[in-house]
Parts: structure tokens; sequence; C-alpha cells
């Protein structure tokens, strides 16, 4: 049985620069927390919950420390409530999502309506409206964007991890709404590679195992674009695989979303050829 790892796979250069980050203030004088789970993996979380570096749901958890701000970012607000309260921040959110923030921003200081094509359930988009001053809308879907009125100025920024042919299916509906369109398409150069290169093998394997957390967006989505090439798995770790799922399987292909740590990776390497 044949193994192939994508091209591009696994922890992003923002998820390791959070990482380093947490693992930089893990001492810090009166302990340090990250605001939400670091990064959408369990199993990395726990790792470092072991290392020191606990997760607190909101800042009114934390009386004093360091809190630590995930690569998914955080709105405006969370800024000024931290110094209100006297915590040191350190800030961890990925360069990219810090783009999407200051782009949707502009494009409201700027008095454009600003649509953010993502997930309305994600932190990272959350984050994104609260910079548009809390006035933005969130599109998911081409249905979702028929159903928007016509305005004189449309900004569109996008959800870091999402997909790049959904976006471009959205925006072509959009691009109906107004005469003055600014497009900032913001989806990261990982994210990109990564689904591109799950496409890539999925259309050259029998069987595709996409490793990551449930909770993902980024590994959910490269689960969605194997899916429609050939049979697909999306588990967390090595002890989920199942020894039928590899029967008259010859290749298998592996990926994994840019929050999954390397190790978790080589366990379900070394499963896959005991199987
Ligand atoms: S997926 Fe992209 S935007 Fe998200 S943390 Fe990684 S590099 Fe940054």
């Amino acid at each position: 049985m044949e193994v192939i790892l994508a091209e591009y796979l696994g922890f992003c250069y923002g998820v390791k620069r959070a990482i380093q980050t947490a693992r930089d203030n893990a001492t810090a004088a009166g302990g340090a927390s990250t605001l939400g789970p670091i990064i959408h993996n369990p199993q990395m979380v726990e790792r470092l919950q072991s290392e020191g570096i606990g997760t607190i749901n909101s800042l009114g958890d934390m009386k004093a420390g360091t809190v630590i701000i995930r690569s998914h970012g955080v709105g405006p607000t969370v800024y000024a409530e931290a110094e209100e309260r006297g915590l040191n921040l350190v800030d961890a959110t990925c360069p990219h999502v810090k783009k999407a923030q200051m782009s949707a921003k502009e494009l409201a200081e700027d008095g454009y309506r600003v649509v953010i094509v993502g997930e309305r359930n994600h932190p990272e988009v959350k984050s994104i409206v609260e910079w548009a001053d809390g006035d933005a809308v969130i599109v998911e879907s081409v249905a979702e964007a028929q159903k928007l009125q016509p305005v004189e100025k449309l900004g569109i920024v996008s959800q870091t991890t999402f997909s790049g042919s959904k976006f471009k299916e959205i925006v072509a509906e959009l691009l109906e709404l107004s005469r003055d369109v600014r497009i900032l398409r913001t989806i990261c150069t990982a994210t990109d590679q990564r689904q591109a290169a799950a496409a890539h093998l999925a259309g050259q394997v029998d069987m595709m195992l996409v490793i990551g957390g449930k909770n993902s967006a980024n590994t959910t989505r490269l689960a969605q674009l194997c899916t429609a090439r050939c049979p697909t798995y999306h588990i967390e770790t090595a002890e989920e695989l199942q020894p039928q799922w590899f029967q008259n399987v010859n290749r298998i292909g592996i990926t994994a979303g840019a929050s999954t740590p390397d190790w978790i990776i080589r366990e379900v390497c070394t499963q896959c050829q005991r199987i």
C-alpha cells in the first residue's frame, strides 16, 4: 500500500507563530492563558495546557497575568478591555487575519457596505465584523448573496480560510449589487496551497485521509474538497482509523489542516502502514 502526503499540509505560518508566542509566554508572571483555544485542535490545546498555558473564555475569567490573542484575532473591544483590567496582552493574531480585519475597517471608513464572505459563526469572521464597526453583512453562500439589496458602494473581504472556488462564485453574484465594488480577496496563501494540493492528490488516489480538529473550519473544507473526488475520511487521530476503510485500497492520500500538529500526521502515516 502506498501512502502519499499532499504537497502542502499541516501547520501554517500563522499557527506556528501563535504556538511559539504562547510557549514564549508560558512562564510569564501571573500566568498566561489564551483567549479561547489557541487553535482548533484539541490535542495541541491539551499539550499546551500541560506546559502551563491555560485557556479562558472571557477576560473576566482572569484576574492578572498575560492574555494571548490567538491567530483568529479579536475585535477592538478586547484590546480596550484587557487594558482596563490591567492585563498584559500579547497579540498572536495571524498577520493575514490582521489584513482582513484592517481591510474591513478601511472599507467601512471609506463608506463601503462591507460584505464578509465567510462562516458567520467562525471567531475570525466575528472579529472582522467588529473591525468594520459592527456593521457588516456575512455571506456564506450564493443563495445568501442573491438575497442582498443593491447598494451604492460595496466592499468585499473574505475569511482567510474560505474556499477559493466558493469565494469566486459568491463574488460573481455580489458584483451585480453595485457599480462601485472593491474586492479584497483575503484568503491566505497557506489555505490556497493546502486546498489546491488536497484536490490534486484526491484525484490520484483510492482514498483520502484528512487529519485535523472536527471543529477546524479549514480542515473541514479540505475534507469537503476531497470528498468530491474520492472516498474520504476526516479524522482527528490515528485511533479513529478503521481497517475496513483500507479494503481494496492501493493508494492512500493524506492531508491535514493548518492547525494539525506534525506528530499526529506522523502517527497516522505509521498506523496506515501497519494496517
Ligand atoms: S490559515 Fe492562514 S490566516 Fe489562518 S493562521 Fe494560518 S496562515 Fe494565518
